[in-house]
C-alpha cells in the first residue's frame, strides 16, 4: 500500500535509524506483566511478545529487568549474572524475530523504590510510597551500578535483543540522581546540574562503547517529573541534548514520578494528554523522539505524528488489549480494535497486588498459551440472553469458534450496565468497548435480537442446544424506614437521566457505583477528561513549562461540585478503600477537592420529608437533602434459570452479583465460550 492510500500514513511509515529500520512508528511500551516471575516465564513471554510482533508492532520493549542486586531480594542476582539465562532470553527474541519484529529489553534500577532492605539511592531520603529507607550509594557502588547497566546491555546483545531501553524516568535510580529533590550529594555525582546528570551520561556512553554502533539504545527521559523539586524545562533539554551526544538512538518520554499525586494514565486523563510535552523537545533533539501516555487509538497516534509532536508513539496497555492493533489499523479495520479503556483493573491493579497482569477487555493477555480459542469440534446452536459485558464476550468468542450464536437483550442497545458506566464523566472510554463488540458481532454474523425480553417458555420451545444466561443484576433496595419515600431514586434512573435530581443529595452506598454516581451528579459541564488544557489546570500542571517539575508553585483548580453531595457508607473504614488499587485515590481525591462530603460509620435510621436521618459514629445527624440515591450493591437476576429445560450456564452478574465487575464478567464469558 502506498503512503497516500494508507489509512494511517505517518503511523505506518518505517523509521530508519541508520543501522536498522523499524517497520512503523508504534513502540510497545515497557510493562511489567508478572510473566517475568513465574516458573515457565520465558515460554510465556515468548508467546506474549511473539503474538504482539505478529500483530505488527514496530518495536517492542520488555518489562523492566533489574540491573542491580540492590533492586532485588537479599541473595538474588540480576539476570546477566545467571548462567543459562541467555538461552532462555533467546526464546523471546527468536519468537519476535520469527514474526519480523524487533525487541529491546528494558534495564531498570528501581533505586529508592526497591522493595528490599538493601536499597540504595543518591541520598538517604525515603520515598513517600516505600517503607524502606535507602542507603546512600558510595562512589564505589555507583561505579558498580554503572557497570551493571553496561554488562546487562552486553548480555542483551548476546541474547539477540535489538537493543535496550535505559529507564531514566518515573523517579527511579537514574532520575533520583538528576534532581535535587532526591540528590543532596556534594561529590562529583551531586551538587551542580552537570554533576547530577553525570550518572545517565556515563551509563549511556559506556553502554554505547560496549555494544558498538549497531544496537538500539532508547533512553526514557523524564520530561515532566510532576513532583516538587523536579527538573526545569531547560535542564531536561540540556540532558536530552547531552544524551544524543552520548550515543542514544531514540529518546522516549517519561511523565510523572510514581509518587506524583497527579493521574497520568488513568481513564480520566484525556487522550494524548502529554504529547505537547514531547513536542517541546522534539525539534531540539537530534534523535527520534517518542511520545507516550494515554495514546490508545490509531487516529490519536496519527494526529500526534501529523502535528509533529513526536517521531514515534508508545502504546503499552493498548497492546495488552489488542495484540493485532497495528495489523487492524493497517488493513482498514481500525473499528475492530479492542481499545484499552485505561481502567487499570486487570493490568496495573494486578501487578500492585502481586497477581499476573491481564486485560479487562482481553482476558487472553498474558494467558496466550493456556486460553486458546480453537475452532469448535461441533457447531452448536447457542442462545445468549443478555448483551452486557458477560453476554457479549460469550457471544463473540463462541461465534469466533464457529458456533451459531443468537444474542438477545431486553434493551434497545447492546452493552448492559456499560451503557451507564460510559455516561460517567471520565469514563467515556467505555463506549469503545461497545463499539468493538458491535463490530465483532457484525463481522461474525451473530444474530442480535434487541428489544427482546426472553421468557423461559420461549427458550424451552426453541431449537437451541445450550443457553447462556447473562441477564445481569437488579439493584439492591436496603431495608430502611421510609425507603418508599418519593425522594428516593436509584442510580439507574439517575444516570440515565430519567429523574430530576435536586441540589442537595445523599448517596447511600460508596462502592464503585456510589462514587461514580457522586461524580456524575457533581458535574455541570464538560468533563476535563475531554479537554487537555482544562485537565492540566484542574491538576495544577504548567503548560508553559516554566515551573520545576511542571508543577512547582502552580495551584490546582478543581471546579466546585454542582450540588451538595453526601456520600455515605456503613463501614467505619475510609471511603473508597476498596476501589481500584491504582485509581481509587484519583476518584477519592477528585471528589474531595470538589467538595463532596464523605461519611463513614453510618447507621441509617429513616428517610422522610426532612431528609436522611442517620447516626454517624453514633452521633445523630440529619442530612437535609432533596433526594436520596440508592447505590447499595446488587443482586443476581436469574429468574430464567427456574424451569429452564435446556442445558444452561449462568455467567456475570446473573451468576454472582457480589463484587461483580466487568473484568470478571468478560473473563467468565470468554472462558466459558472457549470450552463450549
Ligand atoms: P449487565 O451488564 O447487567 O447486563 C445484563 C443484560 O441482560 C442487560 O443488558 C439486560 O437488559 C439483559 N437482560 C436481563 N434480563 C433479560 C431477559 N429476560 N431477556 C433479555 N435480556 C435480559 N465495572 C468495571 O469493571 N469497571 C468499572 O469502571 C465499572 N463502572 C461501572 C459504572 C457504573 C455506573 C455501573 C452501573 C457499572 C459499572 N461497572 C464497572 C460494572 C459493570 O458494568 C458490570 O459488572 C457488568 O456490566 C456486568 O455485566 P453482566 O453482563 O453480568 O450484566
Ligand atoms: P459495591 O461495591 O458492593 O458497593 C455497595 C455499597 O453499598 C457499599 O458501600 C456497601 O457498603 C453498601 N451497602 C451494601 N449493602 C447495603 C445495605 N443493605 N444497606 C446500605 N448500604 C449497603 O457495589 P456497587 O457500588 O453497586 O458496584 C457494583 C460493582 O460494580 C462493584 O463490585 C464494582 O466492582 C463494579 N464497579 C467498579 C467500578 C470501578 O471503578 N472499578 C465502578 C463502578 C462499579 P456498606 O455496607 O459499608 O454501607
Ligand atoms: Fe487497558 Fe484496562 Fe486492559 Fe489495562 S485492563 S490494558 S487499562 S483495558
Amino acid at each position: 500500500m502506498s503512503r497516500t492510500e494508507s489509512p494511517f500514513p505517518r503511523l505506518l511509515e518505517p523509521l530508519d535509524l541508520g543501522f536498522t529500520t523499524l517497520n512503523n512508528r508504534v513502540l510497545m511500551g515497557s510493562m511489567h506483566t508478572g510473566l517475568e516471575d513465574i516458573p515457565d516465564s520465558h515460554q510465556r513471554m515468548a508467546a506474549f511478545y511473539g503474538e504482539r510482533a505478529s500483530g505488527g508492532v514496530g518495536l517492542i520493549v520488555t518489562g523492566g529487568f533489574m540491573a542491580s542486586k540492590h533492586c532485588l531480594p537479599e541473595g538474588a542476582e540480576p539476570l546477566y549474572r545467571i548462567p543459562g539465562e541467555i538461552n532462555k532470553h533467546k526464546l523471546i527474541t527468536d519468537a519476535v524475530h520469527r514474526e519480523a519484529g524487533k525487541i529491546c529489553l528494558q534495564i531498570l534500577h528501581t533505586g529508592r523504590y526497591s522493595r528490599t532492605e538493601n536499597l540504595i539511592a543518591p541520598s538517604p531520603i525515603k520515598s513517600p510510597i516505600n517503607r524502606f529507607v535507602p542507603l546512600e550509594a558510595s562512589q564505589e557502588t555507583i561505579e558498580e551500578e554503572i557497570e551493571s547497566f553496561v554488562d546487562f546491555a552486553e548480555f542483551c546483545q548476546k541474547a539477540e535483543y535489538d537493543g535496550v531501553e535505559i529507564m531514566g524516568s518515573e523517579g527511579y535510580f537514574i532520575n533520583e540522581f538528576i534532581v535535587q529533590r532526591t540528590n543532596r550529594r556534594t561529590d562529583q555525582w551531586g551538587g551542580s546540574y552537570e554533576n547530577r546528570i553525570r550518572l545517565p551520561l556515563e551509563i549511556v556512553k559506556r553502554v554505547r562503547a560496549r555494544v558498538g554502533e549497531k544496537f538500539i539504545i532508547i533512553f526514557r527521559l523524564s520530561m515532566l517529573d510532576l513532583v516538587e523539586g523536579g527538573s526545569s524545562y531547560e535542564e531536561v533539554l540540556q540532558l536530552g541534548q547531552a544524551l544524543c551526544e552520548a550515543g542514544v538512538s531514540i529518546i522516549n518520554t517519561g511523565i510523572g514520578w510514581h509518587e506524583a499525586q497527579i493521574p497520568t494514565i488513568a481513564t480520566k486523563v484525556p487522550r494524548a494528554a502529554f504529547s505537547w510535552v514531547t513536542a517541546r523537545f522534539r525539534e531540539l533533539l537530534s534523535v527520534p523522539v517518542i511520545s507516550s501516555n494515554r495514546i490508545n487509538t490509531p487516529e490519536v497516534a496519527e494526529e500526534i505524528l501529523a502535528r509533529g509532536d513526536a517521531d514515534m508513539v508508545s502504546m503499552a496497555r493498548p497492546l495488552l488489549a489488542d495484540s493485532d492493533f497495528v495489523n487492524k489499523a493497517a488493513s482498514g479495520h481500525a473499528d475492530r480494535i479492542n481499545t484499552c479503556i485505561a481502567c487499570n483493573q486487570a493490568c496495573l491493579d494486578h501487578i500492585f497486588s502481586g497477581q499476573l497482569s491481564s486485560c479487562l477487555v482481553n482476558p487472553r493477555a498474558c494467558h496466550e498459551l493456556e486460553l486458546q480459542l480453537d475452532k469448535a469440534a461441533q457447531c452448536k446452536q447457542l442462545a445468549v440472553i443478555g448483551a452486557g459485558p458477560a453476554g457479549l464476550a460469550t457471544a463473540v468468542t463462541a461465534a469466533e469458534r464457529g458456533h451459531s450464536v443468537s444474542l438477545f437483550d431486553a434493551a434497545d442497545k447492546i452493552g448492559g450496565q456499560f451503557n451507564l458506566a460510559r455516561r460517567i464523566p471520565g469514563k467515556e472510554e467505555f463506549s469503545e468497548t461497545l463499539r468493538y463488540y458491535q463490530a465483532q458481532l457484525d463481522k461474525l454474523g451473530v444474530n442480535v435480537q434487541l428489544n427482546s425480553r426472553v421468557t423461559v417458555s420461549q427458550l424451552n420451545d426453541s431449537n437451541f442446544d445450550e443457553v447462556i444466561l447473562a441477564t445481569g443484576i437488579v439493584p439492591r433496595l436496603p431495608d430502611i424506614e421510609g425507603i418508599d419515600h418519593p425522594c428516593i431514586v436509584n442510580y439507574v434512573d439517575v444516570i440515565k437521566g430519567n429523574v430530576e435530581v435536586g441540589e442537595r443529595v445523599a448517596i447511600i452506598g460508596a462502592g464503585g457505583i456510589g462514587f461514580d454516581t457522586a461524580e456524575y451528579l457533581s458535574h455541570a459541564g464538560e468533563s476535563t477528561s475531554q479537554n487537555i488544557a482544562a485537565f492540566m489546570e484542574e491538576w495544577g500542571i504548567d503548560m508553559n513549562l516554566q515551573s520545576r517539575g511542571g508543577i512547582e508553585g502552580v495551584e490546582a483548580r478543581f471546579a466546585a461540585s454542582a450540588r451538595t453531595i453526601y456520600l455515605c457508607q456503613r463501614k467505619a473504614e475510609g471511603l473508597g478503600k476498596r476501589l481500584g488499587k491504582t485509581t481509587g485515590w484519583i476518584h477519592r481525591l477528585g471528589l474531595v477537592k470538589r467538595g463532596i462530603k464523605m461519611l463513614a460509620a453510618c447507621d441509617y435510621q429513616r428517610i422522610d420529608d426532612d431528609g436522611l436521618h442517620l447516626m454517624v459514629d453514633n452521633d445523630p445527624r440529619l442530612l437535609e437533602v432533596d433526594n436520596v440515591v440508592i447505590c447499595a450493591g446488587q443482586l443476581p437476576l436469574r429468574e430464567l434459570s427456574e424451569g429452564l429445560q435446556k442445558p444452561f450456564h449462568l455467567i456475570g452478574g446473573a451468576d454472582v452479583a457480589t463484587e461483580l465487575d466487568a473484568k470478571r464478567a468478560i473473563e467468565q464469558g470468554t472462558r466459558l465460550a472457549a470450552v463450549l
